[in-house]
């Protein structure tokens, strides 16, 4: 995936599983350090991230 600030094919993914299982991607950019996750084909912001994980722990 190339980064939706910058452009460039030089970011990092990484896998992670939410406490609750679900699979989400996360992505680094290396340019311009933007970063965001996706699970599936669609992309998350960090709050809905964190929202999860609260809900998870409450
Ligand atoms: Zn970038």
């Amino acid at each position: 995936m190339d980064c939706p600030q910058c452009s460039t094919p030089d970011v990092i993914e990484i896998d992670q599983t939410l406490p609750d299982g679900q699979q989400v991607r996360f992505f680094s950019c290396h340019h311009c350090e933007e970063k965001w996750w996706t699970q599936g084909d669609k992309e998350v912001d960090l709050s809905q991230i964190l929202e999860m994980v609260r809900e998870h722990k409450a």
